[in-house]
């Protein structure tokens, strides 16, 4: 049970034995050249399909991947992912080139033990985003349960999330959260309510807009709030520091003005930053005090003794969540900050600190870094890691079978 939701181990999986069972996934993952280049969605997903596999249920996936504008688009075809599902697991995966329909039913009820189906990408029909029902009740007619394991996608009310689970459960079949949703939830749900003291949160990213919401959030719950990223400038200006050409929202400083003044030493800054003209100069690179950043450059990434403050204070720290990176990781010259923080508290998680990631961005940069496995855990959702921190309501979750 997991938020008064129906979970996978609540239920009595013999009776899946020798029946299909879909399971929501999100294998909305990098793809380049055919190949996918980042597998953390995917694997997350394996202790779920194992656990239906040993109790002979057959699984049936289903996932969205890109944006294809509801219609069929070779562009955006999952049998890249399946190929790559292949690859990871003993089992044998077969690939159905439909979304629904006549043949995918037929296909599914040809599985046998030990196989696992991936159906077309979701957002191939337009009753996907639309939240069909109708096309939920199609899916979940394939099913004698539905799971859910797409943490990634939780946060939109689409019909592979909402209306399947409303409709396997009008059909008197459970709609359970899978293990990665559970893990998910457990690991977010428990750095936001009951972390372990004291509770540091380090935000970095592009705008303040953006993460607005995760800041009011956090603010009652955190003992210190790191801040970096081209959020910062923002704060800079708010303080009446010179921030020459860099990213700054100036419709909220204001805002930033207003946190200062409320949060004292509570909000903690970068003291220094790495500046250059643009972001293509990485040959004329410098790093400076806050104080000192040039009419004619941008701040693109927090510098040394930053990277040093930011680690002392998550060093002693019981909990720390993390989004968003410290600048503009995309380029080399500007990713020492983000790497310096993340090697940081990688070593912090091996002491015992409990190290909480969410972000797209974020854990595309620790899975670059290799470091992903070393911290406790890396959300696998972007916009649902944030908005379930906002506290909002997550419709897949709402969606599932309430627990007895
Ligand atoms: P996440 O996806 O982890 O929530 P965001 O999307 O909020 O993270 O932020 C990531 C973006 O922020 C990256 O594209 C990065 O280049 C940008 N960014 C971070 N610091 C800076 C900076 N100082 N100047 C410009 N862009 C920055
Ligand atoms: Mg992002």
């Amino acid at each position: 049970m997991i938020r008064g939701k129906l979970a996978l181990t609540d239920l009595e999986l013999d009776r899946l034995r020798g029946r299909p069972v879909l399971v929501r996934v999100d294998y909305n993952v990098p793809v380049e050249d055919g190949r996918v280049v980042d597998d953390l969605r995917i694997r997350a997903t394996l202790p779920t399909l194992e656990r239906l596999l040993a109790a002979g249920a057959r699984p049936v996936l289903l996932s969205h991947f890109g944006r294809p504008k509801g219609r069929p688009d070779p562009a955006f075809s999952l049998r890249p992912v399946a190929e790559h599902l292949t690859t990871l697991v003993p089992w044998r995966v077969r690939f159905v080139p439909e979304v629904v329909g006549p043949s995918v039913a037929a296909l599914v009820a040809q599985l046998v033990d030990g196989e696992i189906a991936l159906l077309e990408n979701t957002r191939f029909h337009p009753g996907e985003e639309a939240n069909d029902s109708e096309l939920g009740r199609q899916w979940a007619d394939l099913g004698a349960a539905f799971v859910n394991d797409a943490f990634g996608a939780v946060h939109r009310a689409h019909a592979s999330v909402v209306a399947v689970a409303e409709a396997a459960k009008a059909q008197g079949k459970p709609a359970v959260a899978g293990l990665l949703l559970v893990k998910e939830l457990a690991y977010l749900g428990d750095a936001l309510e009951a972390p372990r003291r004291p509770f540091v949160a380090v935000l970095g990213g592009a705008k303040i807009s953006g993460k607005i919401d995760v800041i009011e959030a956090l603010r009652p719950r955190v003992d210190r709030l790191l801040v970096g990223g081209a959020m910062a400038n923002t704060f800079f200006r708010a303080m009446g520091l010179a921030t020459g050409r860099s990213l700054v929202e100036d419709d909220r400083v204001p805002l930033a003005r207003r946190l200062l003044d409320e949060m004292g030493d509570q909000l903690v800054l970068p003291r220094d930053v790495v500046v250059a003209p643009d972001p293509d100069a990485a040959d004329r690179v410098q790093v400076v005090p806050r104080e000192a950043i040039p009419a004619d450059a941008m701040a693109l990434d927090v510098g040394p003794e930053t990277v040093a403050e930011f680690a002392a204070v998550t060093a002693d720290a019981g909990t720390v969540f993390w989004n968003g990176p410290l600048g503009m990781v995309e380029r080399p010259a500007f990713r020492a900050g983000t790497a310096g923080l993340a090697r940081a508290l990688a070593d912090a998680a091996e002491r015992g600190v409990v190290v909480v990631v969410g972000g797209g961005d974020s854990a595309a940069a620790l899975a670059e870094l290799g470091l992903v496995e070393r911290m406790t855990h890396v959300s696998t959702g972007g916009g649902a890691a944030l908005e379930f921190l906002e506290g909002k309501e997550l419709p897949g979750v709402a969606a599932l079978s309430d627990a007895a």
